[in-house]
C-alpha cells in the first residue's frame, strides 16, 4: 500500500498505463507534425484522427465538432470569449452559476469589464441551480449560458439537459464546463442540449496540457471568434501545430474510462459511502457536515466540514499520510474561503474546515479504511 494514500482526483488523475503506452511512439518514431503533406505528417494526423472520432464519439458528437486546446481553461475561454466576441450584435447578456470554476468565472467577469452584462445565478444549499431562477433571468439580449455538469469542490452534478433545453426554447446557447465529468457520468450533447463543451484529459488518466472544446455546427451552427490566430490549425479556431502524443493519450483516456464507466462508478460510489459513514461513525453526525446535496453527486466526491477544529492544524496533520485538498489548503494560497461552499450558505469557518474527497481508480477498501481512522485521530488529537 502506498504510505500517502491519494484522494485528490478532482484536482488531477495520474496516467493509466495504456495511455502512457499509446502516447509513447508519437514522441519518437511517428513525429511527424499532423498538418505536413508526407508519411510522417500523415501518421500523426491519422492517430489525431483516430482520436478526435473516439472523443467524439464518447459524447455522440461528431469528430468535426472537437476543437483541441490546451485544457478546460482554454475551452472555457475560447467557448465563452468566442461567443461573447462572434454574438455581439445580438446582445451583450451572459448567465453564469457562483459555483463555477474559476475558469469559467474570471472570463465572464473579464467580458463584464469590456462592457458585457453578467448575471451570477445563487444556487440553492444543496449546490444545485434554481431552474425557475434561471429560466426568469432570461433575456432577449443573452447569448450565453454556462452552466458545468459537476462540480470540482462538492461533486453536484446540474441538470443539464433540463437547463439546454430552458436555453434552446429561447434560442439562447448553452456552454457547459465537464472537465468533472467526462469519462465518469454519460455526457450526450444531443440528448441533453448542449452547444458548447469543455472538456480535459488530465481528470480522467490522461496527460496535462491536453482538453477539447465541443462547438456544436447543425441545429444550431455555432459561431465562434477564435482567440488564437495564426496558422489556421482547428478550422481557424485555435491556431497552433497540433500536439499528437496529447491527443493520443487523450483520445485513448476517454475510450477507458468510458469503456469502465457504470461499473467503476458503482465502485467508487461504494467506497465513497463506506468513508461517509466511517466518518459519521468517527466524528458524530454533527461533527462531519456533508456540503451539497448526495442525491445529485459525483460518485467518487465527498466534502464534508468539521465544526470547531482548527483547520490549518488538521491539514498540517492529516498530510504526513493523505493527499487530499482541504479549505485551509485552499486558504494558505488564496486567503480566502472556498467561493463554492460560500455560495451553498456556509460560514468562512465551515468553508475553512472543510475537507474535500476525490476518490479514484487506485482507491482500495483498505486505504477509504485507513482514511477514517487517521482522520478521526486527527480531530480527536484536537478535542
Ligand atoms: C480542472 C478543471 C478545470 C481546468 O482544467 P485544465 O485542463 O486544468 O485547464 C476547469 N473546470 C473544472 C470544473 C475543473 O475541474
Amino acid at each position: 500500500m502506498n504510505p500517502l494514500i491519494y484522494l485528490d482526483h478532482h484536482a488531477t488523475t495520474p496516467i493509466a498505463p495504456e495511455v502512457l503506452a499509446a502516447m509513447m511512439p508519437f514522441f519518437t518514431e511517428h513525429f511527424g507534425n499532423p498538418g505536413s503533406p508526407h508519411a510522417y505528417g500523415w501518421a500523426a494526423e491519422s492517430a489525431v484522427k483516430l482520436a478526435r472520432e473516439t472523443i467524439a464519439s464518447a459524447i455522440n458528437a461528431t469528430a468535426d465538432e472537437l476543437i483541441f486546446t490546451s485544457g478546460a481553461t482554454e475551452a472555457n475561454n475560447l467557448a465563452i470569449k468566442g461567443v461573447a466576441e462572434s454574438y455581439l450584435s445580438q446582445g451583450k447578456h451572459i448567465i453564469t452559476v457562483a459555483t463555477e470554476h474559476s475558469a469559467v468565472l474570471e472570463p465572464c467577469r473579464y467580458l463584464q469589464s469590456l462592457g458585457f452584462e453578467l448575471t451570477i445565478l445563487a444556487v440553492q444549499s444543496d449546490g444545485l441551480i434554481d431552474l425557475a431562477l434561471l429560466k426568469s433571468a432570461l433575456r432577449d439580449d443573452t447569448i450565453l449560458v454556462s452552466v458545468m455538469v459537476a462540480n470540482n469542490e462538492i461533486g453536484v452534478v446540474q441538470p443539464i439537459a433540463e437547463i439546454g433545453q430552458l436555453c434552446h426554447n429561447k434560442g439562447i446557447l448553452f456552454h457547459t464546463d465537464a472537465a468533472q465529468a467526462l469519462g465518469y457520468i454519460p455526457l450526450d450533447v444531443e440528448a441533453m442540449n448542449i452547444d458548447l463543451m469543455s472538456m480535459t484529459a488530465h481528470k480522467v488518466y490522461g496527460p496535462k496540457g491536453i482538453g477539447a472544446l465541443y462547438v456544436r455546427r447543425r441545429n444550431p451552427r455555432v459561431q465562434l471568434s477564435p482567440q488564437l490566430h495564426g496558422g489556421d490549425q482547428e478550422r481557424g479556431l485555435r491556431s497552433g501545430t497540433l500536439y499528437p502524443p496529447q491527443i493520443v493519450g487523450f483520445g485513448k483516456a476517454v475510450e477507458l474510462a468510458v469503456a469502465d464507466l457504470s461499473d467503476e462508478s458503482k465502485r467508487l460510489a461504494k467506497l465513497r459511502d463506506r468513508l461517509l459513514s466511517g466518518l459519521v461513525m468517527e466524528l458524530g453526525s454533527t461533527g462531519c457536515l456533508v456540503n451539497g446535496t448526495m442525491d445529485h453527486r459525483l460518485s467518487r466526491n465527498l466534502n464534508i466540514s468539521i465544526p470547531e477544529i482548527d483547520p490549518s492544524r488538521l491539514a498540517l496533520e492529516l498530510g504526513k499520510s493523505i493527499a487530499l485538498s482541504s479549505g485551509s489548503a485552499c486558504a494558505t494560497k488564496s486567503r480566502k474561503p472556498s467561493h463554492v461552499l460560500e455560495a451553498i450558505g456556509r460560514s468562512p469557518e465551515l468553508a475553512f474546515s472543510s475537507l474535500r474527497f476525490g476518490l479514484g481508480r487506485g482507491t482500495t477498501t483498505m486505504e477509504i479504511n485507513r482514511a477514517i481512522e487517521v482522520i478521526g485521530a486527527a480531530v480527536r488529537l484536537q478535542a
